[in-house]
């Protein structure tokens, strides 16, 4: 019997659960889908596929888009190839296997979503501006990291962690100073901040 979409999505999230892959919170997915409809976007790049959840959401909600995302994991990689592939979305998303970093993409886009090594978020976000159309939006998830960027840095144990914390809280700081760019940083999900271009002249 052929599973629907439905059943698949379900399937992925499960997979994501047991093997501990890290995807996107349902709120956050539903803030992401409505805001891409809302605001007419055909064109994504995305910064860390995982396994295709979040660019299988995003081409759902609208049959005109088109992703386009890169993941430097092989085994993720591989896994997102079958279900994009089993999602039937293989014409509409892009995979790319390489690390992001050491990538270029040709052509501009209405928006990028940054969801990868979130102690990388300046890199990606100065990396990949230039594929930004004017007027064109930067999100990025997991800005509060599992609740422990507001959170006393005594109290977070591991050196690890605290180092990804104070990076988090160095792009929140770029984001706020970048004057080529309104963000907004919403309490929704993880903390999902959206930064819109400013265009040339405009405010
Ligand atoms: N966006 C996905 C979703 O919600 O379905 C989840 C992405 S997961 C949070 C982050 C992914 O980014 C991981 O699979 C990781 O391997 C990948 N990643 C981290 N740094 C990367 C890099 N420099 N280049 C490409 N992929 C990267």
């Amino acid at each position: 019997m052929v599973k629907s979409r439905y059943a698949l999505i379900k399937d992925i999230k499960e997979y994501a659960v047991t093997n501990k892959v890290p995807i996107m919170k349902s709120e956050g997915i539903d803030f992401l889908t409505t805001f891409i409809i809302k605001h007419q976007i055909t064109t994504v790049l995305e910064i860390g596929t995982a396994i295709g959840y979040s660019a299988i959401m995003m081409a759902l909600c609208n049959p005109n888009l088109k992703v386009t995302t890169i993941e430097r994991d092989e085994e993720r990689y591989l896994e997102a190839i079958k279900n994009i592939k089993k999602m039937q979305l293989e014409d509409r998303i892009t995979l790319i296997f390489n690390d992001a970093l050491k990538t270029r993409i040709e052509g501009k886009y209405d928006l990028i979503f940054i969801d990868a090594a979130k102690a990388q978020n300046i890199k990606f976000f100065e990396l990949f501006e230039r594929n930004l159309i004017e007027g064109g939006f930067i999100i990025t998830d997991n800005m509060y990291f599992h609740g422990l960027v507001n959170k006393n840095e005594k109290e977070i144990k591991s050196r690890n962690v605290r180092g990804i914390v104070r990076k988090i809280k160095d792009y929140i700081a770029f984001l706020k100073n970048n004057d080529n760019y309104n963000t907004t940083i919403y309490d929704i999900g993880d903390g999902i901040a959206v930064s819109e271009k400013k265009t040339k002249g405009g405010a």
